[in-house]
């Protein structure tokens, strides 16, 4: 029988996180960069994945500013240069731009789940 862990992706991804590193998988059948982790390639079916670590930097696909009345806030789609997307914000800039060059930090807010987000890297052209 398999370990449990090895049959929990997103136990897995949690792991990472633990650690600091935003981790996804790559298919060793299509090569394809594959978020979140998960049992089997959504590309091509193949089961051979294995996990690796970002480098957490990547551009902004696209920008959603939310107006609140408290605060406004943003979601953003990043493409990860590894080759897939995931969806987070950018805390610390009211609206950033579509294009703009970032880079993943571990975010630890009192009473949530640890996640992955995003501040904008100055002069790093893509
Ligand atoms: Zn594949």
């Amino acid at each position: 029988m398999r370990d449990v862990h090895e049959t929990a992706p997103y136990q897995r991804y949690l792991e990472g996180l633990a650690r600091g590193a935003l981790v996804y998988q790559t298919c060793a059948s299509c090569h394809k960069a594959i978020f979140y982790p998960r049992p089997g390639c959504p590309f091509c079916g193949a089961l051979d994945l294995s996990l690796q670590d970002s480098k957490g930097l990547g551009t902004l696909y696209s920008v959603s500013v939310v107006y609140d009345k408290v605060q406004n806030y943003n979601l953003v789609l990043v493409d990860l240069d590894e080759g897939f997307r995931m969806m987070s914000c950018v805390p610390d800039c009211a609206a950033p731009a579509i294009g703009s060059r970032v880079k993943a930090r571990l975010e630890q807010l009192d009473d949530q789940e640890p996640r992955i987000v995003f501040d904008l890297v100055e002069g790093d052209a893509a």
